[in-house]
């Protein structure tokens, strides 16, 4: 059995090489992240090419994910590691210092967003390297000094959040705009926005996406107190979200984690939007061969959440067993995907007239007792709306491009099969038939659901939803056996 819920792997040393990549494939991975807060260009070019090389050999389609940086904010360098104690002052300074002690008790850095100082307010709440450490501002003016409230050790350029500031940070720095060119230039599937504040950040993506030619599908990574308030707008915006568990359980309480992933799940879900579940997934598979019981526990919980895909990080990216944390995410989704909640009839809001007959072929599928559905799709926004309804049935999508196969690899359910380019929806159906038996996608004595738009090639246009008996599959193979279905049979 096939998993419905997808895995994204991130790349990096542990896993840059054809053969541990096709290892990862064969362990359940659908798609990769080249993650650009690590690596050069030259070093993801390398990754690029070793994917799709690892997707040519093993015969399946990989989506390749670009994690766009952002605009992190970060202290500057340090003189050397220092332990802060509650009671201790931090001073954040203007100009670029190399930060150390001034005196006992009174530490003073630099920030590489320095006028993020402007809007910091007294009482406000400052946290350093991954929310270890967090302080509150007791002076503003040309300095801002803060007093520590919970201490540890502060190393070189960690990172900082304002869980309580709206920073209005540019949400593309010049590094970004020079990684999305690479990406537009190199045809990634997909870019994930990190940082993303509001709506309009994603509209002036797309805008610097589009006006280099690119079409990537754009996951707007949810890691800001703000980006939470907003998710409403910002999701209209997206194709997708990551809820992007490190820097969020900083921006707001960590305890409310659970209950945000829940509300994005939820949300992308209704919009019929894939959405992944990341960070820390299985964190302690980095340098142990066996997973925690909570970390297994919350693979299982983000599958029932209604995920589209899970993300490894350090697990893949740098770990000791990328292919067991592979191995081990897979079996888990499986497993939960026992006790799934399948068939979401009558559970969202119509956005438009496809979602009703997307609903309708789902419903279908499940009561004549289907094998699959079969959906045609050009723009691969039907094998979306297809998947909200969560059949228990594996969705093939049959598309005319590359490109649209490779962005379904991200959602739920949908297996991206072949392409056909037939110009009408009667040669296409003949066309898939032929090379759904060849290919040992359909079971002759099986019955299946297709839906298609016709004419074909028009998005958003499925008036057709078709019951394929086992019979014609039957009559069909026979006719191919004789070679007698013509290329251009009507
Ligand atoms: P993000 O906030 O975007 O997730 P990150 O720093 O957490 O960034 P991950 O991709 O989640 O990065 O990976 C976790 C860790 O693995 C990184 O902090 C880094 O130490 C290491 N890592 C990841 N990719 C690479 C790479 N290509 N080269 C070297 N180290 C890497
Ligand atoms: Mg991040
Ligand atoms: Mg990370």
């Amino acid at each position: 059995m096939k998993k419905h819920c997808k895995i994204l792997a991130t790349v990096g040393p542990a896993c840059h090489s054809v053969e541990r990549l096709k290892e990862m494939l064969q362990a359940g991975v659908n798609l990769f992240r080249l993650n650009f807060s690590h690596g050069d260009h030259a070093y993801h070019l390398e990754s690029l090419e070793m994917i799709r090389e690892a997707s040519r050999q093993q015969g399946i389609y990989v989506g390749v994910l670009q994690d766009i940086s952002g605009p992190k904010v970060r202290i500057g360098k340090l003189k050397k590691d220092v332990f802060l104690e509650i009671g201790d002052k931090i001073e954040f300074v203007r100009e670029e210092i190399v930060g150390d002690f001034v005196e006992p008790h009174h530490l003073v850095v630099s920030l590489n967003h320095p006028e993020l100082l402007d809007k910091l307010k007294p009482g406000e709440l400052i946290y350093l390297y991954d929310g270890i450490i967090c302080a509150r501002v007791v002076e503003t003016g040309e300095h801002i000094i803060a007093e520590v409230i919970s201490g540890g050790m502060l190393s070189s350029r960690k990172g900082v959040n304002f869980p309580n500031t709206r920073l209005d940070l540019d949400v593309l720095t010049d590094k970004d705009r020079k990684d999305i060119a690479w990406g537009v230039e190199h045809g990634v599937d997909f870019m994930a926005i990190s940082f993303v504040q509001k709506a309009e950040d994603m509209v002036r993506v797309r805008a610097l996406v589009e006006s280099l030619g690119g079409r990537q599908d754009l996951i707007a990574k949810i890691e800001k107190f703000d980006a939470v308030e907003n998710i409403d707008a910002i999701l209209e915006e997206s194709d997708g979200l990551m809820v992007a568990r490190g820097d969020l359980g900083i921006e707001i309480p960590y305890y409310r984690v659970p209950e945000v992933q829940k509300m994005l799940i939820r949300k992308a879900n209704e919009a019929a939007k894939p959405v992944i579940t990341a960070t820390q997934m299985l964190l302690s598979m980095t340098h142990s061969e066996r997973a925690t019981r909570a970390e297994i526990s919350d693979v299982a919980n983000a599958v029932l959440d209604g995920s589209d895909a899970l993300m490894l990080s350090e697990e893949s990216a740098i770990g000791e067993y990328p292919v067991e944390a592979v191995a081990t995410m897979s079996a888990t989704i499986k497993e939960a995907e026992k006790v799934y909640p399948y068939f979401k009839i009558h559970e969202f809001a119509y956005n438009d007239e496809m979602d009703v007959i997307d609903e309708s072929a789902v419903n279908l599928v499940e009561n004549i007792e289907a094998e699959a559905i079969l959906a045609i799709t050009s723009s691969g926004q039907s094998a979306r709306k297809l998947s909200r309804y969560r059949p228990r049935q594996p969705i093939y999508a049959v598309t005319h491009s590359e490109e649209i196969a490779r962005k379904l690899t991200l959602v739920w359910g949908v297996i991206p099969a072949f392409r056909s380019k037939a110009e009408s929806a009667r040669k296409m159906m003949i066309d898939i038939i032929r090379r759904g038996l060849e290919e040992g996608i359909l079971k002759k004595e099986s019955n299946y659901v297709v839906t298609a738009g016709d004419p074909p090639g028009v998005p958003g246009t499925t008036n057709i939803i078709r019951i394929l008996r086992h019979h014609e599959l039957e009559h069909f193979a026979k006719l191919a056996r004789e070679k007698r279905i013509p290329e251009d049979w009507e």
